[in-house]
């Protein structure tokens, strides 16, 4: 059900993952959240990096603020979106060896970037039953919802990408695991919705980038059975949110520039989500006139309309371009801003990400103006605040 976005137009937010503070440097190293918030230093550092984030997000006038996956580890990019769930599911052992995880990366080797990636992610057995996750995304609400009155998003990386992480050495065959995996995951995220929060994102069906190379043990029509069933009953208590994306382990694309979701869609509509997060930034708005005709009504688009991939960070004209061309498809009560995916993973800089907000923020006042809709206050933009003095006129 719709509760943060609720007839609110051009609603603002981000991905998730936003860049850990340098003098981040606990991390939880496999033991529960629970854990590290009885550990002193883990605790001050970790409830200071929320405090960071929430000072940031308001700052920039974001809508919608996210908890920056703080309770991940500072591992290779992005190695702990995958490993942080992994590390907490009975059934799962230690991680082993590095293995080629997933048929996305199967174009990739020596030499590229993410032949480095494979190589640090150490791929754990599923050794027995998959049974209790322990993921305590309930804990990591409470921990930053009493920092502000805005909604905060809450993400967790899904069953069907943990699926692809693992090496299955007990079910018979993948779509098994995969099931066992969503009942786990649907746990925990009722769990989340128990402890009040408005919305819950889900990262991510493996849908649109698993039609991307044939030959897959899963289809698309298996991977929205199992999906429904990872967020089932879900609606009736929050928000729920499906992000997805092209990839973002340090910021890197892994698929074609031109890879569209077109085919995709027709299957990521009959996911019992409120809302759907698809790429627009990097790819210029290249499918916006799908998601307009192959989204139903009854879900809300949120498109990224500033790229986590660049460090040029957009102009708000730009942005409000993009906002623009969305709004030419996608009605405005539909349609919410974001980023393409998160900004963490050993991608931008804390300020890259700060003025990415920024520039959304202003970009989307711009066209709040036109539709005349009430405009947003950005803080960072006040020029009564500028510690330059301004140019007259
Ligand atoms: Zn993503």
């Amino acid at each position: 059900m719709f509760t943060a976005t609720k007839d609110k137009p051009l609603q603002t937010t981000t991905t998730g993952a936003l860049p850990r503070p340098s003098w981040f440097t606990e991390n939880l190293r496999g033991v529960p959240l629970s854990t590290g918030f009885a550990r002193s230093a883990y605790r001050e550092q970790h409830f200071d990096c929320l405090a960071c984030h929430v000072v940031a997000q308001q700052k920039a006038g974001i809508d919608i603020l996210v908890d920056g996956d703080t309770r991940l580890d500072d591992d290779v990019a992005g190695r702990s979106w995958v490993s942080y769930a992994y590390e907490r599911i009975d059934g799962i052992g230690e991680p082993q060896v590095a293995v080629q995880p997933y048929a996305a990366m199967a174009d990739k080797g020596p030499g590229d970037y993410i032949w480095e990636v494979i190589e640090t992610r150490l791929t754990p057995e599923v050794q027995g039953p998959i049974g209790k996750a322990e993921l305590q995304l309930d804990r990591a609400w409470k921990a930053v919802a009493p920092m502000t009155e805005k909604p905060v998003k809450v993400g967790s990386i899904s069953a069907q990408v943990v699926s692809h992480m693992v090496n299955n050495k007990h079910y018979p065959d993948q779509r098994d695991l995969l099931l066992a995996l969503s009942e786990a995951f649907n746990a925990e995220y009722h769990a989340l919705a128990d402890a009040g929060a408005p919305m819950v994102q889900i990262e991510e069906p493996s849908i649109h980038q698993s039609m991307q190379v044939p030959g897959q043990e899963v289809s698309a029509d298996q991977y929205v059975e199992a999906f429904n069933i990872e967020v089932k009953g879900l609606r009736e208590k929050t928000e729920v949110w499906c992000h997805t994306c092209w990839g973002s382990p340090g910021a890197q694309k892994m698929f074609p520039a031109d890879a569209s979701y077109e085919k995709a869609l027709p299957y990521l509509d009959q996911l019992d989500v409120d809302v759907i997060t698809l790429e627009g930034a990097s790819n210029n708005g290249m499918d916006f006139e799908h998601y307009g005709s192959l989204i139903s009504k009854d879900k809300k688009i949120a498109v990224g309309v500033i790229s986590h991939r660049t460090l040029q960070i957009e102009r708000p004209e730009e942005v409000a371009d993009l906002i623009r061309k969305a709004l030419k498809y996608i009605e405005p009560e539909r349609l919410i801003l974001s980023s393409d995916c998160g900004f963490g993973r050993q991608a931008a800089s804390r300020m890259h990400a700060f003025y990415k907000m920024v520039s959304m923020v202003r970009g989307a006042n711009m066209v709040r103006k036109e539709l005349g809709l009430e405009e947003v206050y950005v803080p960072a933009a006040d020029p009564a605040l500028s510690m330059v003095p301004l140019a007259e006129g």
